[in-house]
């Protein structure tokens, strides 16, 4: 269920609430790809302040596989986290990590990038393992086109994916338990005829939320904003929207102006310059990361790859994203957003 709190424009705060608790948006929400957001413990994670987590099927379906966690009582008691999940329905991952042997109208065929072990994976089978899982939002299967993608081929992907959907939604009733959430994907590459179809089509199934996928998958920054702006401007406004795979904060601030709820991306660490450097990472940032160490010392660590050099820039990154989104719904809520908006983008340096 989705609570609209306070609007500013288009821009929003609310709350998504699930079984296992609620989360305010905007919302970022970690990868915890493997079963795990790298280096920090769930603990960690909501000192971070962070009340959701994203798992990947892909991954975990091949190791160590949905029917093992399954038995032992889920990704949430198993992985420690005890607040609300949301898994993606591995599409994407299947198109860009496995090896792909068939794409047909009834599912891909591919084999594992571990170690060659073929699976088929179908919409039925993606929901599945989804609620095997035990996760509270569960994406509807996709195909994500690539960005440079033709017209005749991005519009197959699309009809493949409304395809899908009808498939997905069938089995979610099926299947799911008391409080599960599922999520449409629009597609249709950049090609904006695609995108308003796409957008009616899975508006028409009254589903829990909406998210936007095949953004930020190799495309211009005015390409993407304009697709959004087009998206966005036909999605029905109450229900949660999710921007997949985009976390650079330019995009997020531009995304929420136009009423975009959730936001997940896999954190940059980017690689230390200064040897001689005693700041922070961040001048007059609170994390732990930046009021104990020097970028020198991370550097170094960073060389050596000490694992601690990952732990503290996931902690710099993390709290960096976490706060921004704090920030975000501050603005909101005092109607002051656009303002925010600009200084923001004024003072950033990517
Ligand atoms: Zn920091």
């Amino acid at each position: 269920m989705f609570t609209i709190e306070k609007t500013d424009g288009r821009a929003r705060t609310g709350i998504v609430h699930t079984p296992h608790g609620s989360f305010k948006t905007p919302a970022f929400m970690p990868c915890g790809t493997k079963g795990a957001v790298k280096t920090l413990t769930p603990d960690e994670l909501k000192t971070l302040g962070c009340e959701i987590i994203l798992g990947n099927t892909y991954h975990l379906m091949i190791r160590p596989g949905e029917e093992l966690i399954q038995k032992l009582g889920g990704l949430r008691k198993w992985s420690g986290w005890n607040g609300p999940i949301l898994t993606d329905s591995g599409g994407f991952q299947v198109f860009s990590l496995g090896a792909i042997r068939r794409i047909t109208d009834e599912g891909v065929e591919f084999r594992s990038h571990v170690d060659g072990t073929p699976y088929f994976l179908t919409p039925e089978r993606s929901i599945d393992i989804q609620l095997k899982l035990g996760s509270d939002i569960i994406m509807a299967f996709d195909e994500c086109a690539p960005a440079d993608s033709d017209y005749e081929y991005a519009k197959c992907a699309m009809e493949r994916t409304h395809t899908w959907l009808n498939r997905s939604i069938e089995q979610f009733n099926y299947s799911k338990t008391e409080g599960n959430m599922l999520f449409g994907i629009i597609q249709g590459v950049i090609f904006d005829d695609l995108r308003q179809t796409s957008t009616n089509f899975v508006a028409e199934k009254n589903l829990a939320g909406i998210a936007i996928g095949g953004l930020s998958v190799g495309e211009s920054k005015s390409a993407m904003y304009h697709t959004l702006q087009i998206v966005s401007e036909r999605v029905p406004q109450d229900k949660p929207l999710y921007l997949m795979g985009v976390g650079a904060p330019e995009d997020i601030v531009h995304a929420v102006l136009l009423g975009v709820d959730m936001f997940d991306c896999v954190l940059p660490i980017k690689n230390q310059k200064y040897t001689d450097d005693a700041e922070p990472l961040q001048k007059e940032c609170a994390c732990f990361s930046c009021l104990r160490f020097s970028k020198s010392y991370i550097r170094h660590l960073c060389m050596e790859n000490e694992m601690l050099s990952h732990r503290l820039m996931t902690i710099h990154n993390l709290h960096f994203l976490l706060d921004f989104m704090r920030k975000i719904r501050q603005a909101i809520e005092k109607k002051s957003f656009e303002h925010f908006k600009a200084n923001f983008l004024k003072s950033f340096k990517i």
